[in-house]
């Protein structure tokens, strides 16, 4: 067979598998949306199938020999070019599929499987005892699967490498050692500051349904398609991209609560409007996908933080916001702003602040590289945990259930998985700036309701290049310099200074 027809082969096949996948990604949403709670047992086995046919589709044998033949080829000349990137990718795939044996997967599956349900009772009564042999089986499953994936320093890079491509414990720990020094000391700088905000007012009363209208929108304003997605109400938001023409975001409202709804559905919508910048006509093959995890994640908290918790975006929105919601007009603008950027150290880090919220994934960070090199057992992590904690936080969380049993991701089998949360920020605050060196004041558009300039640079030099360079090389790309905390810590500096008058 000659080169040509091999990577024909490939793009055919990945093409395929990618629509099973997107299949999965239907009944997935609805699972988690329209679902009645009795179609369950036959909705598991709905995934089984799916599973093992892409399981089958990703490991057969054909793949390895169409690979070996357009690596021989000069389809691979230009690393940067459609086929090279494709193929680079597909490998990665291949060979971390069948570096781990059969039995080693099935035995994963079904472990995490079991550990999640032990996960939500042990969360339930707090009680660590009940979760403690499912994640002794995890870590050393995943130690396993480390050794087996291979690595050059260290074990966890094999992990990690999954989530974020390219990148090592070692330039992680490098990134995140300023945020560490410098974040408990703005923490501190801010619980004495003069000013404080009132967070009682995002407490009031907020009609679901004004909710949700205000909600939409925002989205319609900043730039999402309703003859291309949807946003429906959910209990655990995501987003997810079926195919190109069909984005879905999702929202929870608290009727006592507005925060929620407003900057889960604008996180969510960030998502989002990447995977509709994707690519599309290279849908179902790696360049069609999203760089990294911290990428992905780069572009929602770029909108949820950088453009939807800043002063400009509510001074365009704020009087619309107290058109739909009676218990804001009393509230002044300055209130409502101080008051949604509120910085608090928490036990929940999905509840925490911009500002606190990068220790929650430090802590984790450190756990999960201390577990993976041995320094650290599962049995020990309770205590670890809290005594992390406290140095971070300034105090001791009151249980396990808001301490080390409060995320999901371990129980199934996720490690490596948290540092692409800081990454995203860091990244965030990186493209940030690089789009106003190009654009000028994003703050005066963002105060006149345009969205579109930002969403255009980001659709320009991220959105389109889907796989194409790896997280650090866009970053370097995009901003002519290496990933740093820097920018990150030189916006918290001047958006908290500003706010709490420090
Ligand atoms: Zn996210």
């Amino acid at each position: 067979m000659d080169a040509k027809t091999a990577y024909e082969q490939l793009v055919a096949w990945s093409k395929e598998t990618s629509l099973l996948g997107s299949v999965m990604g239907v009944l997935g949403w609805d699972q988690r949306v329209t679902m009645p709670p009795k179609a369950t047992p036959y909705r598991a086995e709905q995934f089984a199938l799916l599973s093992r046919l892409i399981h089958e589709r990703t490991t057969d044998p054909r793949v390895g020999e169409w690979l070996q033949i357009v690596e021989q080829s000069d389809l691979v000349a230009d690393p940067e070019s459609d086929s090279a990137v494709n193929i680079r990718q597909w490998r990665r795939r291949y060979d971390r599929m069948t570096k781990l044996p059969t039995e080693l997967v099935a035995e994963f599956t079904r472990v995490t499987a079991i550990a999640e349900k032990a996960w939500e009772q042990a969360r339930e009564k707090s009680d660590f005892a009940h979760f403690k042999p499912h994640l002794e089986k995890i870590v050393a499953l995943v130690r396993e699967i480390a050794e087996r994936l291979g690595y050059e320093k260290e074990p966890y890079d094999a992990l990690l490498d999954e989530y974020e491509q390219g990148m090592t414990a070692e330039e992680v720990e490098a990134l995140f050692a300023p945020l560490r020094e410098r974040t408990p000391q703005l923490v501190e700088r801010i619980r004495n500051a003069p000013r404080q905000p009132d967070t009682s007012i995002l407490h009031r009363h907020y009609p679901r349904d004004a909710q949700e209208k205000f909600c939409r929108l925002v989205a319609e304003r900043i730039g999402f398609d309703w003859e291309a997605g949807r946003l429906d109400p959910t209990v655990h938001p995501f987003a997810t991209r079926i195919t190109p023409g069909d984005v879905r975001i999702t929202t929870r409202y608290y009727e006592d609560f507005l925060s929620p709804s407003l900057f889960g559905t604008i996180h969510e919508l960030g998502h989002a409007l990447y995977e509709i910048g994707l690519p599309a006509e290279h849908f179902g093959t790696p360049l069609g996908g999203a760089a990294s995890l911290g990428v992905h994640e780069s572009q929602s908290r770029m909108w949820e933080n950088f453009v939807g918790r800043s002063h400009a975006f509510w001074e365009h929105f704020y009087p619309i916001a107290q058109q739909h919601f009676g218990a804001l007009s009393d509230v002044p603008l300055d209130a409502f702003v101080f008051a949604i950027n509120a910085v608090q150290p928490s036990t929940i880090r999905v509840e925490a602040d911009e500002v606190t919220y990068n220790l929650h994934i430090l802590l984790r960070f450190e756990l999960e590289l201390a577990l993976l090199r041995g320094e650290l057992e599962a049995v020990d992590l309770p205590d670890a945990w809290n005594e992390r904690f406290r140095a971070y936080m300034g105090f001791t969380p009151p249980n396990d259930a808001e301490g080390v049993l409060q995320d999901v991701h371990w129980s199934g089998g996720m490690i490596g998985y948290f540092p692409t949360y800081t990454l995203g920020n860091l990244y965030a605050a990186m493209f940030f700036e690089a789009a106003e060196r190009d654009l000028g004041d994003l703050h005066a558009m963002f105060r006149k309701g345009e969205f579109t300039p930002l969403l255009e640079w980001l659709r320009e030099n991220i959105h389109q290049h889907g796989k194409r360079y790896t997280a650090k090389q866009l970053v370097e790309r995009v901003t002519g310099k290496a990933p740093s905390a820097e920018p990150l810590l030189n916006y918290f500096e001047r958006k908290f200074g500003a706010l709490y008058g420090i």
